[in-house]
């Protein structure tokens, strides 16, 4: 039986980005997906800034684009009369992420996109209608026992690692029992989407929020004449009248009306809060709402899994390659971890506002509004949990602001997937002749040379350069050459290494052979 370095049980988002970014590192991928088809039910409609990145480092932020649309509008907070109570501004076109930093997506487009482009990699297997129906642990390998298509052919197939991306009812999660720890927000949603036939001026281009106590709603403008609404349930509501047509169309009447528009799809969810306990065992790993679920406020559950496959790839590459020990792996879930947790907790309290039924508690709210609104409507920047990185204070374990070149690419395009050091020229000369080595041995990148931004930003951090990760993470700050000496302890080498993680920072240490 050959052996693959890596298996991606599922296809969705997670399964699919992680694919094509170990595809970039020439790994041999086996994804193995249930279903013959895409998941064709409305899902996630929004994604942000730095989820583009990622596309674009796996080569496929044209194609993204072209399925996508940036959203400049905003979103207004209304209340039960329909009266504006406050905006939320849309993004500029160009933000921190060197795009704008909200998206607006149809995602099974999306999907397709995603694995049209692991067509681009001939390492990288993807075998629609195969279900994964037991696991094995082995110390060399995982045995994955697969189901193929309806009849009774099944077989078995052999990975080094094992991701499981297959979703909220996770069987990888389950084999390895992990525990969902519960963020407390749990309700039954309506979710539908309607193609208009037709110009509907009623209907605004930026998303609104109806903040109305007895029913409380989203409507979105997505993409083309694709717009979708989101609707609570409330006590008495039967689920399955709810999504009959002509209840629909009597709950949309105030908008829109049958001979200006189809309905799509039309499913109930129940939006759940939750994140997982062990993220790893052994080969065994978890992406995507296979280990956290937020209730989609914010438009982050899809955004988390995509960072979670950033934050991964480049880790199993190292690990694959023998450049350091496995225990890197760890990092995964303590980096990720409060990461994804500060979108959660931040999407319950947005939720539990939207949500509010009481009318006095809903009063309130609105006077809120009026008054400007709580601050708690901005997309977090967290940074990321212990792990490798080094520095007490943030920028340090934050994303790096993506910067545009003099040669007009931006700093992603050139840096590739690897590790980088941006600075002044005679910090980065200043280093010693082994950690010139270190750097050439792990493929590091070295960007210096006037770039008035970067300067502004270093300036600003009080830095002489700057360490990144393959992800874009700021892996550590520099004001001199030793600050980049101690640094670069942190980076992978053709030897075997074993990371030691602490609390705010890590090092790695070599272990003998
Ligand atoms: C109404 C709604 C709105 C949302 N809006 C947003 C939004 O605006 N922005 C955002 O970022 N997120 C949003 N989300 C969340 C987003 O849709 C999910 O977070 C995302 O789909 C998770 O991707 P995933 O790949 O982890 O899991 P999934 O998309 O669930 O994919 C899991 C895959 O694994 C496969 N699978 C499962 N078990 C097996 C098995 N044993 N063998 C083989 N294959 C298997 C499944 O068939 C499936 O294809 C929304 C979700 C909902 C329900």
């Amino acid at each position: 039986m050959s052996v693959f370095d890596v298996a991606l049980i599922g296809c969705g988002p997670a399964g699919a980005t992680l694919a094509n970014l170990l595809g970039q590192y020439g790994l041999s991928v086996l994804v193995l997906e249930r279903e013959p088809g895409i998941y064709p039910l409305p899902r996630a409609i929004h994604f942000d800034g730095e989820v583009m990145r990622v596309f674009e480092t796996a080569g496929l932020r044209a194609q993204v684009e072209a399925i996508s649309r940036p959203g400049l509008k905003g979103m207004h907070f209304n209340n039960a009369q329909g009266q504006t109570l406050m905006i939320r501004a849309g993004s500029a076109p160009i933000g921190p992420h060197g795009c704008a930093n909200n998206h607006y997506f149809h995602q099974p487009e999306l999907e397709a996109v995603l694995r049209q482009g692991l067509q681009r990699h001939p390492s990288v297997q993807l075998r629609t209608g195969h279900e994964v129906r037991a696991i094995e642990e082995g110390d060399e390998a995982v045995t994955l026992h697969v189901q193929a298509g309806a009849g009774d052919a099944s077989y078995a197939v052999q990975a080094r690692y094992v991701v499981g991306c297959d979703g909220a009812r996770s069987l990888v999660r389950k084999h390895m029992g992990s525990t969902l720890i519960d963020l407390g927000l749990h309700q039954p949603w309506l979710v539908f989407d309607v193609l208009l036939k037709t110009e509907v001026p009623q209907l605004p281009e930026y998303t609104v929020q109806h903040c109305d106590p007895s029913r409380p709603m989203t409507y979105c403008n997505v993409t083309g004449n694709r717009r979708r609404w989101e609707i609570m349930l409330m006590p008495g509501d039967d689920p399955e009248q709810m999504v009959l047509p002509a209840h629909l169309w009597k709950l949309l009447e105030r908008w829109v009306r049958p001979d200006q528009a189809d309905i799509e799809r039309a499913a109930i969810y129940t939006f759940h809060s939750v994140i997982a306990q062990g993220w790893r065992r052994g080969r065994l790993l978890l992406a995507g709402d296979s280990v956290h679920q937020t209730p989609p406020f914010l438009g982050q559950g899809m955004c988390a899994a995509i960072r979670d496959a950033a934050n991964l790839a480049w880790k199993l590459d190292a690990v694959l390659h023998g450049q350091v020990d496995d225990a890197l792996l760890d990092s995964y879930e303590s980096e990720r971890s409060p990461h994804v947790r500060a979108f959660i907790d931040l999407a319950v309290r947005l939720g539990n506002i939207i949500q509010t039924t009481d009318p006095e508690a809903a009063r309130q709210r609105d006077e809120r509004f009026r008054a400007g609104g709580p601050e708690i409507f901005h997309l977090p920047v967290p940074r990321l949990g212990p792990g490798i990185w080094c520095g007490q204070e943030p920028p340090a374990a934050q994303i790096f602001p993506q910067l545009a070149l003099a040669d007009d690419r931006l700093l992603d395009s050139a840096l590739g997937r690897r590790f980088a050091v941006i600075g002044a020229r005679d910090v980065l000369d200043g280093v010693s002749r082994q950690t010139q080595e270190r750097w050439h041995d792990c493929g590091l990148v070295r960007l210096s040379g006037e770039h008035p931004e970067l300067q502004r930003w270093l300036q600003q951090h009080g830095a002489q350069a700057v360490m990144l990760r393959p992800d874009r993470y700021i892996l550590g700050l520099a004001r001199c050459a030793s600050d980049l000496e101690r640094m670069s302890e942190l980076l992978p080498r053709g030897g075997l290494q074993k990371p030691v993680i602490a609390r705010g920072a890590a090092t790695w240490r070599s272990v003998s052979l």
